[in-house]
């Protein structure tokens, strides 16, 4: 009798379902193509959207940490790990994002987990979009607030909840740019609502911090609602090329996450050289916004070039298109059929999409050159002439 008996029943079940999951190991840095599993591909699916992941000032200073401060930091910020790079990055985030001031966490998933547990509790209700991420879902769960689902950016089914949902305090909680639709959030809209109902709101700009507003501060920005959201949240591992994530909000809801974050408390600070790393990028997105313009411009002819095979690649062009395929074997078998031609998009499946909807997730970065996108353009038209 075997002990890990289950785990290979578990994935039986999940193998019949079209939904088991395997790791593909990329050779080399990240960067418009990549050697996946030993052929050279096109990467048409990372996060890395202004393909600052490999840039040369982000290498250099993560360098010039690693010689100044080390590697580790050797304990929670809380305790000895704070140090000289977090204190002065967090004051230059609070300043990109106009806030009073800005945490660090270890991951987005730290941060949303850790900031909604710490806003809401048991006698207090969450109002979710229900394509929210699933460390918002997490957190939600993890609160033990009575958890509102609302439907995807429905503002008028929020406002009939908030309505009909007292409690002692409410937060209204929603991606800014949705991570598997591409699609925006109605924020002023909903800024609005939640005045009217004296709730607070949370806006998770993972898909958005470095890409849109002017400078590059996320749709909060592009909006004018840093006065209206109460808490920004954003990634550092996606456009910014690092990794890590951080909270920005009024002074005190920062000391207050500081002090009862769980997932701020209980954690080993970043290391240095990934701060580093990040506040280069940050100088990258202050003072070259050709690199936001060439993202949208590379969106755009990549979703033109979709639309002309008869490619559904979302409502308008945006650096998340979504192909919405539906089966999950079909949307896997495409997938790997891409890979063949030499073009890496991946297939995203339950649970990360809801039953039904599986799709090819096609991501842009600012890097692409014209050539690498009629390429993919081309892959596909293959790809899809034997799958008709
Ligand atoms: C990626 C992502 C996160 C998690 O961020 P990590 O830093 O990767 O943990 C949170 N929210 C959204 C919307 C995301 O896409």
């Amino acid at each position: 009798m075997r002990t890990d008996e289950f785990a290979t029943r578990e994935l039986a079940i999940r193998r019949v379902a079209g939904l088991t999951r395997r790791l593909r190991q990329i050779d080399g840095a990240q960067g418009t193509w990549v050697t996946v599993e030993g052929r050279r591909t096109l990467l048409l699916c990372s996060n890395n959207y202004l393909g600052l992941a490999n840039h040369p000032a982000l290498i250099e200073a993560a360098q010039r940490a690693a010689l100044q401060y080390g590697v580790g930091t050797g304990a929670s910020r809380l305790i000895s790990g704070s140090m000289r790079p977090h204190h002065v990055f967090e004051q230059r985030l609070a300043a990109f994002k106009s806030t009073e001031a800005a945490l660090l966490f270890t991951s987005g998933y730290h941060a949303n987990i850790g900031a909604i547990t710490a806003l809401v509790g048991r006698e207090d209700a969450v109002f979710s979009d229900r394509l929210n991420h699933a460390s918002i879902i997490d957190g939600c769960r993890l609160s033990g607030a009575r958890v509102v689902v609302y439907p995807h950016a429905d503002t008028a089914a929020l406002e009939a909840s908030l309505r009909s949902t007292p409690a002692r305090r409410r937060l209204i909680v929603t991606d800014s740019i949705f991570s598997m639709e591409g699609d925006t959030a109605p924020l002023t809209n909903i800024c609005a609502i939640a005045k009217r109902y004296d709730a607070m709101v949370m806006v998770d700009e993972a898909h958005a911090t470095g890409i849109v507003g002017p400078h590059g501060g996320g749709v909060v920005e592009a909006h004018g609602l840093h006065a209206d959201v109460t808490l920004q949240m954003g990634t550092l591992g996606k456009a910014l090329g690092a990794f890590g994530a951080y909270v920005a909000a009024s002074r005190p809801m920062i000391d207050l996450l500081m002090n009862t974050a769980r997932s701020f408390i209980f954690t080993t600070a970043l290391p240095p050289p990934v701060v580093a790393a990040a506040d280069a990028a940050l100088s990258i997105i202050a003072t070259d916004a050709d690199r936001r313009r060439r993202l949208q411009c590379n969106a755009a002819r990549l979703w033109e070039g979709l639309r002309g095979l008869g490619i559904d690649a979302g409502r308008q062009p945006g650096h998340i298109m979504p192909i919405r395929i539906g089966d999950a074997d079909r949307t896997m078998r495409i997938s790997e059929r891409l890979l063949d031609e030499g073009v890496y998009v991946q297939g995203i499946r339950p649970p990360t999409v809801p039953v039904g909807t599986s799709r090819l997730r096609v991501t842009v970065m600012s890097t692409h050159t014209r050539d690498d996108l009629d390429f993919a353009v081309d892959c596909f038209r293959r790809v899809l002439a034997e799958e008709s």
